[in-house]
C-alpha cells in the first residue's frame, strides 16, 4: 500500500478522538412561545385574539404575531344589557377554544385583557348601572379560566384610535427594523395613519406636525426612543350601524306608517320596528316601542346622498398613507363584489357607490349571495363611507389613492387589539433597544 494511506488513517482517527472528547454545548431547545389574549368587545360582536411571540425575543417590531382568532356567536356584550349572566356566557365557547389553542404549561402566564368599545360607551351613557354589571360579569367569566386576568374596561375613543395606530405601524414595521449586524435600528420610515369604522364609532389617527387645536385630540407617544405626536378623533354614533339607525330616524321624521327609503334597493319591502331604531342614545326620541313602519326602497343615489351629512370637527389636513380597516374594508369589498370596481380614486368610489345604489335587491343578491342580510344597507353604507372620507376626513384626489383597505396584515387582524396588548404588557419599549444578538446565526 502507498505509505500515505496509514498516515491518513492515523490523522483521521486522531481528529475523530479529539472531536469526541471536546465538550460540546448543550443543544438549545427551540425557545417556545409566549401568548397573550385580547377580547375585542365591539358593538356588533366580540372577537378573541391570541397573540404569540418567541419567549426569548421581546423587543423588536413584527415579532408578536397572531396565533389564532375566535368570533363569538351572537351580538356584542352591550346587546345583553339586562339579561343577567348572558354576556359572560356568550364568551364561553371562545374562551374554551383559547384553552385548547395555548399549550397547557403557558396558561398561567398568559395575560388576558378585555377591551370594550363604542357599544359599551353608549350603554354607559344611557344605562351606566347595566354597563357596570356587564363588565363585572364578563370579568368574572374570564377569571374562571386558567389565564392571568388583566382587567375588563371600556376604552375611550382616543385610546381606541391610538392603539389602532400602534397596531398598523407595528405590523408595517415602521417603528424599528432588524439590521444586518444583529441590531434593531430606527426604521426611518414615515408612519401610516389608521382609519377605523366600527359599528358604533369611527376613528381617525395620524402623525401630524401641525398644531392640534384641541388637546383632547392630541396623543403623544414615545416608542423605541422616538417621539410621536398624533392627531386622533373618535366620532361616537358615526359607526356603520349607528349611522344606519340615524339615517332611518331622519327619514322617518314624524313616524308615518310607511316610508320610501332612497338608500334601500328598489323593490325591497321591509317592516321595521321603531324600537330597533330609537332605543339607541344616538337616535334618542320618544316613540311607541311596539309600533312598526313599512319601508320601501327606491334606490335613488342623489336623494340618498342628500340625507347624509357630517358634523365637522377641527382636524389638521390628512397627510401620508393610511390603512383603513374594519367596516371600511367591508364596504370597499362590497363595492368591488357588486360593481367590479376596486375604488382607488374619489371618482371611482363615487361612481361605484352610484352604480351600487341603482341596483335592485335581486341583482345584488346574485353578485354577493353570502352577504344577503347586509345587502339592503349596501347603498347607505357606501354613500356614508364616501361622505365620511371626502367631507368628514377631507381626503381628496391626492390623498385618497394613498389609502389601502385591509382586514389583515400577514396573518394578523388589523384593529386596536394588538396595539392594546403590546402597550399594556410592556412589549413596546419607550427607549431604543440596544444591540441584540441575532437568534439565528
Ligand atoms: P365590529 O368590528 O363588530 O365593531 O363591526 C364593525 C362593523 O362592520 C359593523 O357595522 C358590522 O356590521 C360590520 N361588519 C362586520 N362584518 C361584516 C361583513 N362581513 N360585511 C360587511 N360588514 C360587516
Amino acid at each position: 500500500a502507498h505509505p500515505a494511506v496509514p498516515i491518513a488513517l492515523l490523522v483521521f482517527g486522531l481528529v475523530a478522538i479529539l472531536l469526541l472528547t471536546i465538550p460540546t454545548e448543550d443543544v438549545q431547545e427551540p425557545p417556545g412561545f409566549m401568548y397573550g389574549i385580547v377580547l375585542d368587545a365591539g358593538s356588533s360582536h366580540t372577537a378573541l385574539y391570541i397573540y404569540k411571540w418567541p419567549a426569548d425575543k421581546l423587543n423588536g417590531t413584527g415579532v408578536v404575531t397572531q396565533h389564532t382568532e375566535c368570533h363569538v356567536e351572537g351580538g356584542g356584550i352591550s346587546s345583553y344589557a339586562g339579561q343577567q349572566g348572558a354576556a359572560g356566557q356568550s364568551l364561553e365557547a371562545c374562551l374554551d377554544q383559547a384553552v385548547e389553542d395555548i399549550p397547557k404549561e403557558r396558561h398561567l402566564c398568559t395575560p388576558v385583557y378585555l377591551g370594550a368599545t363604542a357599544g359599551m360607551r353608549l350603554l354607559q351613557i344611557s344605562k351606566p348601572e347595566l354597563s357596570d354589571q356587564i363588565l363585572q360579569e364578563v370579568g368574572q367569566k374570564i377569571q374562571s379560566y386558567p389565564f392571568s386576568y388583566q382587567g375588563a374596561t371600556i376604552l375611550s375613543g382616543k385610546e381606541e384610535g391610538a392603539y389602532g395606530w400602534v397596531t398598523v405601524n407595528y405590523l408595517s414595521e415602521n417603528f424599528i427594523k432588524y439590521g444586518f449586524v444583529g441590531s434593531w435600528l430606527s426604521a426611518g420610515r414615515p408612519t401610516v395613519g389608521a382609519l377605523d369604522l366600527g359599528g358604533a364609532s369611527t376613528q381617525i389617527t395620524f402623525e401630524t406636525k401641525d398644531k392640534v387645536e384641541d388637546e383632547k385630540d392630541l396623543k403623544k407617544l414615545r416608542l423605541y426612543g422616538n417621539d410621536y405626536s398624533l392627531y386622533t378623533h373618535s366620532f361616537l354614533c358615526y359607526g356603520r350601524d349607528q349611522f344606519l339607525k340615524r339615517l332611518m330616524a331622519h327619514i322617518l321624521k314624524g313616524y308615518p306608517q310607511s316610508i320610501t327609503h332612497p338608500c334601500y334597493p328598489a323593490g325591497l319591502n321591509r317592516t321595521v320596528k321603531l324600537n330597533s331604531i330609537f332605543s339607541s342614545p344616538c337616535t334618542a326620541h320618544s316613540y311607541d316601542p311596539l309600533a312598526s313602519v313599512t319601508v320601501t326602497g327606491s334606490g335613488e343615489y342623489e336623494h340618498c346622498l342628500g340625507n347624509c351629512s357630517f358634523d365637522k370637527v377641527f382636524q389638521p389636513n390628512v397627510s401620508g398613507s393610511f390603512m383603513a380597516f374594519s367596516a371600511f374594508y367591508y364596504v370597499h369589498l362590497s363595492l368591488q363584489r357588486t360593481t367590479g370596481v376596486t375604488a382607488q380614486t374619489p371618482s371611482q368610489l363615487e361612481n361605484a357607490a352610484e352604480t351600487q345604489c341603482g341596483m335592485t335587491f335581486n341583482q345584488l343578491l346574485l353578485l354577493d349571495p353570502k352577504q344577503r342580510s347586509r345587502l339592503q344597507d349596501n347603498c347607505a353604507s357606501s354613500v356614508f363611507v364616501k361622505t365620511l372620507m371626502f367631507r368628514g376626513y377631507g381626503f381628496d384626489e391626492m390623498s385618497f389613492p394613498r389609502v389601502t383597505f385591509q382586514k389583515k396584515a400577514g396573518d394578523t387582524s388589523v384593529g386596536w387589539a394588538l396595539g392594546y396588548m403590546l402597550s399594556l404588557s410592556s412589549l413596546l419599549p419607550a427607549e431604543t433597544v440596544g444591540l441584540r444578538k441575532a437568534l439565528t446565526p
